[in-house]
């Protein structure tokens, strides 16, 4: 049986961002350093290791360097030395082009990498590059995160990820760093399957929770009654509970602060369109987040991309 500490904690609150001695010390690639890759990078940085990274933006770049870390001209001047490359991209066509691209990861990468892809993208696309880094010698998974730029900053990302054993095993410690819950997912691909299938759930719950709202509203129940009942009861989700979609019962929401994200409501459609696009591809019968993508697409097609998802009450009230 394991023995329990009984002293007094003398933990640091964060155990996976104490300084790495030498000897662990890795050189790490890592290419997109938007809202979410930028405050990856440093928190690797902030772990000891060496980073050099790469952006199509000059102003990511110039963050970098004041962060400590190096900045490249080009992908392959970023990879060359890397023991470890982390890309958070856009989507799909970015990371193909970035892997597997003239002058790209594939072909500039020491032999025997680890690759981490943490961009949120299509599930072939995520197997087409997993499969051509597994010819040519790499350990690679797909890494894509839930967390927001929070959570990237706090360094408690969610990590679902994909890929072989070994290469999760490679890619691990780094993912401590940058997350807190780290769940290997099964096979290539895999990550961005758990990632699509959760922001499929969420879609569809945000927007029973809102209709639930808006009809209490035409019917005369108050929010915070409907929330006292409806949180205790069958009802309940992290929607509501968590992320309530009308100012008052909780705080937190981005219902308390006009909607602003949080997490965009673009952000949204783009992973429910993710869902629709994989359950084509599978024939998977998912008529519900069908329904919920055509929402969003509404709701964001009327100006509210960078409202946040919870907004989409003000639409469903009509
Ligand atoms: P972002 O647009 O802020 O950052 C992407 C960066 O990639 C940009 O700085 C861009 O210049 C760079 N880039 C694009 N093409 C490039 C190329 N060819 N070479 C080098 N750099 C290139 O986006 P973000 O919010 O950081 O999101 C990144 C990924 O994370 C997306 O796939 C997104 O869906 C996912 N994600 C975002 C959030 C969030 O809250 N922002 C949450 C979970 C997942």
């Amino acid at each position: 049986m394991k023995q329990r500490w009984a002293g007094p904690d003398i933990r640091p609150a964060t155990p996976h961002k104490i300084l790495l001695g030498e000897e662990t010390m890795a050189n790490i690639a890592f290419i997109g350093l938007g809202n979410m890759g930028g405050p990856m990078a440093a928190n690797l940085l902030a772990a000891g290791h060496q980073l050099c990274g790469y952006d199509l933006s000059e102003e990511a770049l110039a963050k970098l360097k004041e962060q400590g870390g190096t900045a490249a001209v080009s992908v392959a001047e970023a990879v060359k030395d890397a023991d470890v490359v982390v890309t958070m991209l856009p989507a799909g066509k970015h990371v193909r082009t970035v892997y597997s691209g003239e002058h790209g990861i594939l072909s500039t990468v020491k032999s025997g990498a680890t690759l981490i892809d943490s961009s949120t993208i299509d599930v072939e696309s995520a197997r087409v590059v997993a499969e051509a880094a597994a010819k040519a010698g790499m350990k690679m998974v797909d890494a894509p995160v839930s967390g927001g730029v929070g959570g990237a900053t706090a360094g408690t990302l969610t990590f679902m990820v994909g890929g072989p054993d070994e290469a999760f095993e490679a890619a691990k410690p780094f993912l401590d760093i940058m997350g807190k819950t780290i769940i290997h997912a099964g096979g290539a691909g895999n990550g961005q399957a758990a990632k699509i299938c959760n922001n499929m759930m969420l879609g569809i719950q945000m927007i029973s929770v809102c209709e639930a709202f808006a009809l209490a509203e035409k019917l005369g129940l108050d929010h915070q009654k409907l929330y006292d009942i409806s949180s205790t009861a069958s009802g309940q989700c992290w929607s509501l509970t968590s992320y309530c979609p009308v100012p008052g019962p909780v705080e937190t929401s981005p219902a308390n602060r006009d909607y602003q994200p949080g997490f965009a409501a673009a952000m949204m459609l783009k992973d429910l369109k993710l869902a629709q696009d994989a359950s084509d591809a599978v024939a998977a019968n998912t008529p519900l987040g069908a329904q919920a993508s055509a929402l969003y697409n509404a709701f964001c097609e009327e100006g509210n991309d960078g409202v946040d998802f919870s907004g989409i009450i003000k639409m469903l009230r009509g």
